[in-house]
């Protein structure tokens, strides 16, 4: 880690000068220790052509007016001396690949993150097009998973890899060394990195830039010290909890609470995980979602989440460790970890010039959880429209920009978001309609249009007579599941809310 720390120093020392009985802004310095080949603004007014005598001018009134035509600079205007000034905050990989992409896109970038050394709870599976999309190399990449179990509710086993080729195969990796990665990356092609808590930004009208808050932690303390710098855009990468959706009132959206346990198990044990990953779906595990056994570089996460029960999650923990006992037994719990994870993407995601991208903005697809790729492509795609709306960084960009990149997104990602939602819906709902899910797995074809559009996030045409086959199979086992949902609907043991969780453990 101490080579991300290097370069990054922020001196948390404010310059701040109440000018004219406080009814101006204040003028800061920022104070921030650029990386080689970035930029750095010493102040508010550097590189804007003002005459220096402006400040001179007496009367409150006079600088106020001059204060604020310099704040103000509308959509293209050209920017004179400096670069356009970006803050990403946070450094997931949404927020470190944004500000790679600004930062080689000539735009002077600030990535600021809490923790450098953050490990976010993840399964931290990725599929393989990132790897090459997103240049990563193998030393980040723990294990390669090339066999997939689905496990039904009656713990019938299917195995989903197949169709997978010898190339093909599942990354996993630890998101500690993935987003320390990317941020350093990100940092070499010339973003600053910030080690700090973003508290807050104000703005100085529509098209006046923004002073952000936050809390530093250059000079090595758990504390910190307050600091500000002054930026013209606002990228909010700080996931699922983000401050800045909070700020651009950006509107509330469900999350599923996710609960996973690091265990450690015997060698042997390990073996069986090599290059396996395990599903398990059923009432149990989760009512609305799955449970999971990934491998780690020498560990397994074992995990699982919902929405719609969210204080028995620990249940469904305990339910998705006793269904892999004998393949964990022995196993020493190393890490526990619990997070949120964004059901839809947020009312709101972009408001003048604050943008929102990854879990910040919604990002993760139902069904599968999956979300880092889709972080790491938002992040990306924001940017490039920001690089692109601001040529290079030389001219003042905002809203206009930022919907270039939402009105990409949407066209590229909608429908993916659509077909999983509705697969979660018919499939995750019933024991039976679960089996039935396991059941349709087996079928060769349904695995090489998943894997494919997994892997590949590309929706691969199919084969129209496959298809048909597919459609009268997905039907036929939907109808089987139905009748036996109807036999069971006495015995069949959904739970919503608190009341149903209490009874479940009072008899558990
Ligand atoms: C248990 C679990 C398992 C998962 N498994 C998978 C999986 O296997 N595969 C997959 O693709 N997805 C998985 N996901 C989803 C995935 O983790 C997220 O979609 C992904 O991390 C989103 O990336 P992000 O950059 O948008 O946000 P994050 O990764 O959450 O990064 C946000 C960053 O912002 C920083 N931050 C937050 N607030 C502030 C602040 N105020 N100031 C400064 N910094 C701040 C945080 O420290 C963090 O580093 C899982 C999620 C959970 C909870």
């Amino acid at each position: 880690m101490a080579a991300s720390f290097a370069n990054t120093q922020v001196s948390g020392k404010v310059a701040t000068r109440q000018v004219a009985q406080g009814r101006v802004a204040p003028f800061r310095a920022t104070g921030v220790r650029k990386a080689a080949g970035a930029q750095t603004s010493s102040s508010l007014f550097a590189g804007v052509s003002v005459p220096q005598r402006v400040f001179a001018m007496g009367g409150a009134r006079s600088v106020s007016r001059a204060v604020q035509t310099v704040f103000a600079m509308r959509d293209g205007a050209v920017l004179e001396g400096r670069k356009l000034r970006v803050a990403v905050i946070g450094g997931g990989p949404s927020g470190a690949c944004a500000a790679e992409t600004l930062a080689k896109g000539g735009v002077e970038t600030y990535l600021i993150e809490r923790k450098l050394d953050n490990c976010k709870p993840c399964g931290g599976a990725i599929p393989l097009c990132m790897v090459e999309e997103f240049d990563l190399p193998m030393e980040i990449i723990d294990r390669k998973v090339t066999k997939m179990k689905m496990i039904s509710p009656s713990n019938r086993e299917v195995d989903v890899g197949k169709t997978l080729s010898e190339t093909e195969w599942i990354g996993m990796c630890r998101r500690e060394v993935f987003d320390d990665y990317l941020r350093n990356r990100a940092q070499k092609l010339g973003a600053n990195i910030v080690n700090g808590l973003f508290m807050r930004s104000e703005q100085q009208g529509s098209d006046g830039p923004f002073t952000i808050h936050y809390t530093s932690y250059a000079d090595g303390s758990k504390m910190g010290v307050p600091a500000t710098m002054e930026v013209d855009i606002i990228i909010g990468a700080d996931g699922a909890n983000s401050r800045v959706a909070k700020e651009i009132d950006a509107g509330e959206y469900d999350y599923a609470i996710a609960f996973q346990e690091r265990i450690r198990i015997p060698d042997d044990k390990m073996k069986y995980y090599e290059n396996l990953a395990e599903m398990y779906v059923g009432d149990d595990v989760s009512p609305d979602f799955y449970g999971w056994v990934f491998p780690k570089y020498d560990h397994v996460a074992v995990g699982t989440g919902t929405v719609v029960n969210k204080t028995a999650i620990k249940q469904y923990q305990q339910a998705t460790r006793d269904r892999a006992k004998v393949k964990t037994e022995g196993g020493k719990i190393i890490r526990v970890e619990a997070h949120p994870i964004p059901e839809h993407p947020r009312p709101r995601r972009c408001k003048g010039r604050v943008a929102l991208v990854g879990d910040a903005a919604g990002y993760v697809t139902k069904c599968s959880g999956e979300g880092i790729y889709f972080a790491a492509k938002s992040g990306r795609m924001c940017a490039e429209a920001i690089v692109e709306g601001s040529a290079n960084g030389t001219k003042m960009a905002g809203e206009d920009a930022i919907r270039v990149y939402l009105d990409k997104w949407d066209r590229k990602y909608w429908a993916t978001y659509k077909v999983l939602d509705i697969l979660q819906k018919v499939f995750y709902r019933s024991n039976p309609a679960r089996e039935a899910f396991v059941e349709l797995c087996e079928d060769s074809y349904v695995q090489k249009m998943t894997f494919d559009s997994y892997l590949y996030k590309t929706v691969v045409p199919g084969n129209p007579l496959d298809d048909v086959k597919l459609l009268v199979r997905t039907v036929s086992s939907l109808i089987r599941s139905n009748a036996l949902r109807s036999a069971n609907s006495n015995s069949v043991d959904v739970s919503f809310g608190s009341k149903a969780n209490s009874e479940r453990v009072a008899t558990a």
